[in-house]
């Protein structure tokens, strides 16, 4: 009982560490799954801006070099496409004059970039040192903006021939307005193509941005498909840790139960042991003490006393059988046998127990040979002998049967015992099991006779079947494979 109880403790102490040392760390997990799928979304932006950035990154400088170009045309008087515009500056108005003033002091085919505000409109300027009838002059040159906007899309273009997105030159930000918010948000609801990313340009395109867009929503499927992949990922982690603690519970169940089966045992055995030690003991004082009267008595007393040191005897051998099964020292000598034959030895083997009962035989005829050691499949039907005349009661009948079961051999033996209540009927093949009714309770026993049996009969390739009906018998099978 002690023992049973710290065992519980231990299997209990187990139990709470398993469950902390998989819980915390699991409900840890989870959190960070729900934040990751939570921002995956703006994980999913941050790397398309990543990712465009450096693409604008390369526009912008292709772009850059060709407004250099217009203003080098501008200085060696030639027309250029991007130019719209082209006069001498006399009288630089306010906004120009710092970048007039930078421009005089550079050499001739220099240019300064300059961006002004007029009104509420934005125009980029090139102030380019020229010469015209041999005077030293700046030229102002206006960029046509459109002309520049056209100009990014096909300098994208040759750059990435193959991309999805679109470069666009995006005008200065408006202030935004309560109401221009609104009408905003409004446009963006019906927008086929999003802006991923956006670099702010440089003079003469100040306030001014390189966009890159995408069609429709393409943060949308990624961060749906990798929020599935999440969430995919989180349910298999979790059935994992289900079915890994359904495991260990169920194996540290078995452990349990299995220890607690060897206490009940060590006690039942101990118990079992005693019984017929006692009466050895008893029935041996009297024949020293000479209380037997008469030669009649000493030869009941002589006959019972052997009877209980066969009892002991056929307990002590049990537990050498299990003990070499569980070991697996036994050693199988396998031999190709007439089913008959094999009969005979079990009958053989069942006269020498001297049991208080017989048994009938029936053999089904032209049954195929099986291979086996026939000693050890004695035994096992032995046991199932034993046990039919233990479980039954005054009026004993049991039957031996060979017969043929599909490609198998069955050897049957039945009886019309008490039958094995359901809930036990697996169970009493489990080594130490005993059923706890009172008919079990009441015979000597050791819960290992039907264990020895099923292993033995699993080392020869066949199993162990069991037929019972409560109250009317029990039909326990070896099915053997024929050769
Ligand atoms: P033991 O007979 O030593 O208890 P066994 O392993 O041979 O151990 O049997 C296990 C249990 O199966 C028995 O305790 C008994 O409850 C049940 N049992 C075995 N054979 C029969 C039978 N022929 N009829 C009814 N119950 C049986």
């Amino acid at each position: 009982m002690v023992a049973e109880t710290s065992e519980l403790i231990e299997f209990r102490r187990a139990f709470v560490w398993l469950l902390c040392g998989m819980l915390l760390p699991s409900v840890a997990l989870v959190a960070f799954g729900v934040v990751a799928v939570a921002n995956e979304r703006a994980a999913v932006e941050r790397r398309l801006a990543e990712e465009y950035d450096a693409r604008l990154h390369s526009v912008a400088q292709d772009l850059g070099l060709r407004l250099d170009r217009a203003a080098d045309a501008v200085a060696a008087g030639r027309a250029d496409p991007l130019i719209a515009l082209v006069q001498p500056l006399e009288a630089p108005p306010l906004e120009l004059a710092e970048a007039a003033r930078r421009a005089a002091t550079l050499p001739i085919g220099g240019h300064v970039f300059a961006t002004v505000e007029i009104g509420n409109e934005r125009r980029a300027y090139a102030l380019v040192r020229s010469v015209a009838s041999g005077n030293e002059l700046t030229v102002l040159s206006q960029y046509d903006l459109q002309a520049v906007a056209d100009q990014v899309a096909h300098l994208a273009e040759l750059r990435f021939p193959r991309e999805r997105a679109a470069f666009r030159l995006a005008p200065p930000r408006e202030p935004v307005a309560a109401l221009a918010a609104l009408r905003r948000i409004v446009a963006e609801a019906g927008q086929t193509s999003t802006v991923v990313a956006r670099m702010p340009l440089g003079p003469p395109l100040e306030g001014f941005a390189l966009t890159a867009e995408l069609p429709g929503d393409p943060a949308a499927p990624l961060a749906f498909r990798n929020r599935t992949l999440y969430i995919a990922l989180l349910v298999l982690l979790y059935v994992g840790i289900g079915a890994g603690f359904g495991l260990t519970l169920r194996e540290m169940r078995r452990a349990y139960k299995l220890s607690r089966l060897k206490t009940d045992f060590v006690a039942n055995i101990s118990h079992e042991l005693r019984t017929p030690l006692t009466s050895v003991r008893l029935f041996a004082e009297t024949l020293r003490e000479g209380r037997a009267e008469g030669p009649e008595e000493v030869h009941e007393c002589v006959t019972l006393l052997s009877a209980e040191a066969d009892r002991l005897s056929r307990m002590v051998e049990k537990l050498l059988d299990w003990s070499r099964l569980e070991s697996g020292r036994e050693q199988l000598e396998l031999e190709r046998t007439d089913v008959p034959v094999l009969l005979d030895r079990i009958g053989e083997a069942y006269k020498a127990q001297q049991l208080p009962a017989s048994y009938q035989t029936e053999i089904e005829a032209q049954l195929p040979a099986v291979e086996v050691d026939r000693d050890a499949m004695a035994q096992v039907v032995l046991n199932l002998l034993t046990n039919a005349v233990k479980y039954t009661g005054e009026d004993k009948r049991i039957r031996v049967r060979a017969r043929r079961s599909g490609r198998n051999v069955a050897i049957e033996v039945e009886d019309n015992g008490p039958g094995v209540r359901p809930h036990d009927r697996k169970r009493i093949f489990d080594r130490f099991y005993r059923g706890d009714d009172l008919l079990s309770r009441g015979t000597e026993g050791t819960g290992l006779g039907l264990a020895i049996a099923k292993k033995i009969v699993e080392l020869h390739g066949g199993r162990i079947e069991l037929d019972s009906r409560l109250g009317e018998g029990s039909i326990f099978r070896v099915i053997l494979p024929a050769v």
